[in-house]
């Protein structure tokens, strides 16, 4: 060992070094408009870490009893820090997982009382690895946790630990051949050690990064996906949700379901009589009506101005127009109520039904819908009109005096 010249007290400084520098870096993403979650647990605990390295190899200049609390409990705090911000980023903390940090207090303890009580060094040793390997492996259980096939940041976070458990569990056995052993020593365990270390480092500060980064990504391309009046999709949210549902990329492959476009009859007088605010509060109010009558699997967009879009997967012809005729009369018969004025509303509603068409773009059911939709304004507004393939157009026509029934003609 001799031979490699390999100095540990100068590599674990250099680990200290570093995890300054990466602790700094990373606290630097603190200061940034959208912070990920867990992100404040993170910083402190790899500066934590950092600062029990240095306690640990401060062993060469100050008492014993003190590298060995400190630097101990530090290490064991910066652990838990990072399981605790897995925690927070997958929304699963609690009060009681702090007491984790109390845990780490009690073994930092135990490491001082085994010191007075003359236990060698390799033993406390073994204990901290057991320590740390079940620090470690919550970790990798809470970064493998409901872990989306995109988050490739959290797959390496947990690569990471297992590799640190590894080189600690080879740590442990190190031990057992090791006549006497020091921290300080040049020799196989202070070289997994350090190995630990720059592992810890380095593969948890860039997963630390690509989480970010991919969380980041989610949260932006969410904003891009939702109407920011009304809270619902968008037209890019609309297509990205159907090609979710419908399983193509670009363009959405339609098939057994039905498409509704909805319109809000003589919206420019709403405008007009009350202004452009309390206009917008009927659109919110509509959206919310909208959204209160879909089941969970329908999507429902704004798709233009006073438009919207609701797409009825597995809903057959008789179901759709049952629903879209609902929705027509709750809105027709609740006034929105703002400022104190009572605004009666009607909409007209176009449907197509792809229940027997397969691959069908969104765009051409949109297109579809639209001519119905046009048809119900033709044709008076307020009412759901149908669109058919083979005939162009049947009539659904709502009788206005309670009870519905149905009227196709030309
Ligand atoms: P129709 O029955 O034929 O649909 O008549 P309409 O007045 O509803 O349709 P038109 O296309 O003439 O007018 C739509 C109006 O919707 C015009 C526009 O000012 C209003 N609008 C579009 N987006 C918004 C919005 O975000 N907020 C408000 N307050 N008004 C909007
Ligand atoms: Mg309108
Ligand atoms: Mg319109």
């Amino acid at each position: 060992m001799d031979i490699l010249h390999l100095d540990i007290k100068s590599m674990m400084l250099m680990c200290v070094f570093i995890g300054v520098l990466i602790s700094g870096g990373l606290a630097a993403l603190l200061r940034d408009r959208y912070v990920c979650p867990g992100m404040p647990f993170w910083v402190c605990g790899f500066f934590l870490f950092t600062v029990g390295v240095f306690f640990a190899v401060g062993r060469a200049f100050t008492p014993l009893w003190v590298s060995v609390f400190f630097g101990n409990l530090f290490s064991f705090l910066g652990t838990n820090l990072l399981w605790l911000g897995l925690l927070k980023y997958n929304n699963k903390m609690k009060r009681y997982h702090f007491l984790v940090m109390g845990l780490s207090l009690l073994t930092a303890i135990s490491l001082l009382f085994m010191l007075s009580a003359g236990v060698p060094e390799k033993n406390r040793a073994e204990l901290i690895s057991i320590v740390f390997n079940v620090q470690s492996l919550l970790c990798v259980r809470e970064a493998l946790r409901d872990r989306e096939q995109y988050e490739s940041g959290r797959l390496m976070f947990a690569f990471t630990c297992m590799l640190a458990t590894i080189g600690s569990c080879l740590r442990f056995l190190t031990y057992q051949m090791e006549q006497s052993y020091s921290l300080l020593n040049t020799n196989i365990s202070n070289l997994l050690l350090i190995f630990n270390a720059i592992i810890v480092f380095l593969g948890l500060s860039f997963s630390i990064m690509l989480i970010t980064s991919q969380w980041l990504q989610q949260k932006l391309a969410a904003f891009a996906a939702y109407d920011a009046l009304t809270g619902v999709y968008n037209r890019y949210g609309l297509s990205e949700q159907t090609a979710v549902l419908f399983g193509s990329k670009n363009k959405a492959a339609f098939s057994n379901c039905s498409v509704a476009m909805i319109d809000i009859d003589f919206f420019k007088k709403t405008n007009d009589s009350y202004g452009h605010f309390v206009g917008d509060l009927v659109l919110k109010a509509v959206a919310a009506t909208l959204r209160q009558n879909i089941r969970h699997q329908d999507i429902l967009a704004r798709y233009g101005g006073e438009e919207f879009i609701v797409v009825l997967p597995d809903t057959s012809k008789a179901a759709a127009l049952a629903w879209a005729e609902r929705v027509r009369e709750l809105v027709s018969m609740e006034p929105v109520l703002v400022n104190q004025h009572a605004i009666t509303i009607t909409l007209s509603i176009g449907l197509v039904d792809l229940s027997e068409e397969k691959h069908v773009s969104l765009d051409d059911a949109i297109r579809e819908a639209d001519i119905a939709l046009y048809q119900a304004k033709e044709r008076g507004r307020n009412r759901v009109c149908w669109f058919d393939n083979a005939a162009s157009l049947l009539m659904y026509t709502a009788n206005y005096n309670g009870g519905v029934t149905s009227v196709t003609d030309r």
